[in-house]
């Protein structure tokens, strides 16, 4: 059984290949040419279901479906003030041409404008994997608060402004096996290794 992962995202290529060690990974670039997706769905898993759905079709069509699964991940930050956005609008934030840093700074001016330097949020990452036997999702949870400056440089994404709960420092400025061990993505990688291990028994037969 051979994972192509259904995001083209680097930092989280990165994240779930030092999560899932022992098994073989390939990043979606190494086995498809890249090709867009939609995310239309209007939650977590609708779109994370819809990205390993689409990478798994594609794989079939290769004839490659009996020896691949797909693993796609949808993450995103939820501020409670601010009624869970940006939530599934995370990387989309700050308008079409957004980026990890303009979206920070969206974040941070709307944090200026209600006076808060700091206030409760959280992370949440659905992962979703789709193979010949099925599709399956699972979530992890990373609670804590989100601050209106920007510390550290480890990470990508909102982790610059992130402190999670029993820290007092930002994810950015915190070691990065801190983040492997207590992240939404690593939990929700965790519960997905329970799939993983029940679908390699099938895959042997
Ligand atoms: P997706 O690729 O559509 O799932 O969008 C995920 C977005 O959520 C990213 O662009 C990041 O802005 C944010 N995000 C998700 N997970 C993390 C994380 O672990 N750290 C920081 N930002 C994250």
């Amino acid at each position: 059984m051979k994972i192509v992962l259904a995001t083209s995202n680097q930092d989280k290529v990165k994240e779930i290949k030092e999560f899932l060690k022992g098994y073989e990974i390939y990043a979606l670039s190494e086995i498809l040419t890249p090709f867009e997706i939609i995310e239309n769905g209007t939650s977590f898993k609708q779109n994370a279901l819809i990205k390993s759905r689409a990478v798994y079709e594609k794989i079939k069509a290769m004839g490659l479906g009996d020896e691949f699964i797909a693993l796609s991940d949808d993450s995103g930050i939820s501020v409670n003030v601010l009624n869970g956005r940006p939530g599934i609008y995370s990387a989309r934030f700050s308008g079409e041409n957004a980026t990890d840093k303009s979206n920070r700074k969206k974040l941070i001016d709307e944090l200026n404008a209600l006076n808060l330097s700091k206030t409760k949020a959280f992370y949440t990452a659905c992962i979703a994997i789709s193979s010949k036997f099925g599709n399956y999702t699972t979530h992890g949870f990373m609670h804590g608060d989100v601050i209106n400056d920007e510390r550290g440089d480890n990470g990508f994404g909102y982790d610059f402004m992130f402190i999670p709960n029993g820290f007092d420092k930002t994810i950015g400025e915190l070691e990065n096996s801190v983040k492997l061990e207590i992240s939404h993505r690593s939990k929700g990688l965790n519960l997905a290794s329970f799939v993983l291990k029940f679908l390699q028994k099938r895959f042997n037969g």
